[in-house]
């Protein structure tokens, strides 16, 4: 068994759920992709591929993947989130246009160093940190 699968399972049982090929499929369509979707974006997607699930099974197997860390939910300020799996994904963060709700990812050095300086001064031992720039995109301007 995959180690995502295995992943999969694990969640689902701790969260008191069957493991289906539906939301396996759900999980399967999330952690194959490396784009930011919301949740109709990867429920069209699943249909598109000829898989039969709800879009409540949808957005209740993505609700689990998010609480248990597998999934990173972006509030992108206009129209719905979008999600991103979390598995082997490198840290970065996110530029977020409001006006399109394109999403670049970026890391920078600076910034990182930046922060841990800070959690520093402040004495806080940086677990992780979220941080998203709002904008406008070159399209949108
Ligand atoms: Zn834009
Ligand atoms: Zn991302």
């Amino acid at each position: 068994m995959s180690k995502n699968k295995e992943k999969l399972k694990m969640v689902l049982h701790k969260e008191g759920l069957r493991f289906t090929n539906q939301r396996e499929a759900v999980w399967n369509e999330i952690v194959t992709c490396d784009e930011h979707r919301n949740v109709d974006d990867i429920y069209m997607t699943l249909r598109k591929n000829g898989i039969l699930v709800s879009r409540a099974t949808v957005y209740r197997t993505i609700d689990v993947l998010v609480k248990n860390n597998m999934v990173r939910k972006l509030d992108v300020g206009v129209g719905p989130s979008k999600f991103e799996h979390k598995m082997n994904a490198p840290h970065h963060d996110h530029m977020i246009c409001i006006q399109c709700g394109r999403i670049e990812e970026f890391v920078d050095d600076q910034i990182e160093n930046l922060q841990d300086s800070v959690a520093k001064e402040y004495e806080f031992k940086l677990v992780r940190h979220i941080h998203q720039l709002f904008g406008i995109c070159k399209d949108c301007q």
